[in-house]
């Protein structure tokens, strides 16, 4: 096995890290402040301002257009004048107009989807790579996928092992890899958060650093509660389920490699470096000191089957036959709380139109004979996250007592026998007052 030294970080920036000349002044500084910051992930250009293109939805928009044999022209400029803009006001020594030229050739040529969409990495990651004057390394030979499309992480691993050994430094483009055929082929959007994973569990990197333009996880969505308190440490179990119920900071395939691994990933403020942000980590004795959950989550446009049947609890194989129905159908269920008498299934709403619920409903009367069965729309579903909380006594009280003084009324508790997370589900039309009502509770 190759060794690396053991002190290397991997950094990852991403596209709002990396809008303009201004953002790659921060990110170098960032750099040279630590040497030991050496393998450099990252992303397209994002947005400058609201209302701007990210790079990448531009290039998309020029396959599109190359595809239906419109004119890409006008696209493809601005795309060019984005680099050239950056360039400029680097006033770096370095000309991209052979590769602008080749990128449009081979876009009108059906270079395909994955290949357009991952130039806005690539020429970035020139330009940085000569900024920052470290050595260009070029994804394609390194990250590998299978012929049907999935990713061979092994390969990988052992390739940038191979690769990398040869490179004090690097900067390698994020979001992108090749087909055993040479093809690009991209992850999904957001996926330069998984190069950096990846690469950092290939060098066995000392930690993953994540910059971007926020000052790590928050406890809550911004949006819906004020000025929500930053998390200082967080287990890779806890974010699962807080990204799980939509707060996203990092790409959800990111966690595994790294996790994997055993490398910490700190999710840190390209704009605010001195913020020490949030550590992602496997385990920790941190406990914050004035609460004992870690975050609050929840997401909306959840559909809930409610199956009743008297004596159901020594039927055996009852919950194999309903779930063998909803199997048939290709959804997956995302909760199964159940009593005595009564089984809940709870589905994304959206895997679930009406002429599925009508199939769903005639299947399970004929696969178990309930005496009624229900398929409600419109729960929204509220997950209290914490590590602590197997420790502490009283939270589920507190959740409940929030609930019941913002005048909601509960219509599911789920709470796993880990204590990481009690769910609870509510009206949708009371998500809102729910939450803000949860989290004053704990952060007060
Ligand atoms: N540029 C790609 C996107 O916008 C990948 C990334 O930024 O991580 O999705």
């Amino acid at each position: 096995m190759i060794r690396f030294p053991s002190d290397i970080k991997v950094v990852k920036f991403g596209g709002s890290s990396l809008a303009d000349a201004e953002h790659f002044r921060k990110v170098k500084s960032i750099i040279d402040a630590d040497k030991t910051r050496v393998y450099v992930i990252p992303s397209a250009p994002g947005k400058r301002y609201d209302g701007d293109d990210k790079v990448t939805d531009l290039l998309y928009e020029c396959f599109r257009l190359a595809e239906n044999s419109e004119s890409i022209d006008s696209v493809f400029d601005r795309i060019c004048e984005r680099y050239d803009d950056i360039i400029r006001g680097l006033g770096i020594d370095l000309d991209l107009s052979s590769e602008y030229q080749h990128i449009k050739w081979a876009m009108l040529h059906h270079a395909g989807r994955d290949y357009a969409a991952s130039r806005g990495e690539y020429l970035n990651g020139r330009i940085l790579a000569e900024y920052l004057g470290f050595d260009f390394i070029d994804p394609a030979c390194m990250v590998k996928f299978f012929d049907n499309g999935t990713f061979d992480s092994e390969l990988t691993n052992k390739r940038i092992g191979e690769v990398l050994a040869n490179h004090k430094n690097g900067v390698i483009p994020g979001f992108y890899g090749s087909m055993p055929n040479g093809t690009i082929k991209t992850f999904s959007r957001g996926g330069s958060d998984i190069t950096g994973s990846i690469v950092a569990r290939a060098v066995l990197a000392e930690i993953y650093e994540n910059w971007t333009d926020v000052d790590g996880f928050l406890s809550a969505d911004p949006r819906i509660v004020d000025n929500p308190k930053k998390i200082k440490y967080v287990t890779y179990r806890e974010l699962r389920e807080l990204s799980y119920m939509g707060a996203s900071v990092l790409h959800e395939d990111a966690i595994f490699p790294v996790r994997f691994a055993g490398i910490p990933v700190n999710i840190r403020n390209t704009n605010a470096p001195e913020e020490p942000g949030t550590m992602i980590v496997s385990q920790t004795d941190y406990t914050d000191p004035d609460t004992v959950i870690t975050g609050i989550a929840g997401h909306r446009g959840f559909s809930i089957i409610t199956i009743e049947k008297a004596m159901m609890n020594s039927e055996t194989g009852f919950g194999r036959k309903v779930l063998e129905v909803i199997e048939q159908e290709g959804i997956s269920f995302e909760h199964l709380p159940s009593g005595i008498d009564t089984m809940c299934v709870i589905l994304k709403t959206d895997a679930i139109d009406s002429i599925k619920k009508e199939r769903i409903k005639n299947s399970i009367c004929m696969a178990v004979n309930p005496d009624s069965i229900s398929i409600e729309d419109g729960l929204a579903l509220i997950a209290v996250v914490g590590r602590n909380m197997v420790k502490a006594k009283g939270t589920a009280f507190k959740v409940f007592k929030a609930v019941a003084e913002a005048e909601i009324n509960i219509k599911m508790i789920d709470q796993g026998s880990s204590e990481l997370n009690i769910i609870i589900g509510v009206d949708e039309k009371d998500f809102v007052s729910a939450m803000r009502s949860i989290y004053a509770e704990f952060f007060k």
